[in-house]
C-alpha cells in the first residue's frame, strides 16, 4: 500500500498529495522546494477549510431565516 503525503512548496505554497515529493515545482520551477506537511498540520488545514465552509453555510442560512 502506497502512502500519500502532503507536500507544500516552500517557495510558492502549492500543495501536492503524493507519496514522494516532486523534484521540481511545476508552478514556480524551484528544485527540491517541497517540504512535508505533518499529519497534525494537515488536520489543522482541513479543519480550517471545513470551518470556513460551515461558516459560509451558516451565514447563508442565517440570511434566509431573516
Ligand atoms: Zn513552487
Amino acid at each position: 500500500m502506497k502512502e500519500t503525503n502532503m507536500w507544500e512548496c516552500d517557495s510558492c505554497g502549492v500543495v501536492e498529495y503524493v507519496a514522494t515529493p516532486p523534484g521540481e515545482c511545476e508552478k514556480c520551477w524551484k528544485i527540491n522546494s517541497f517540504v512535508k506537511v505533518e499529519e497534525d498540520e494537515v488536520d489543522a488545514k482541513r479543519e480550517a477549510d471545513l470551518a470556513e465552509g460551515i461558516k459560509q453555510d451558516f451565514e447563508e442560512e442565517d440570511e434566509n431565516e431573516n
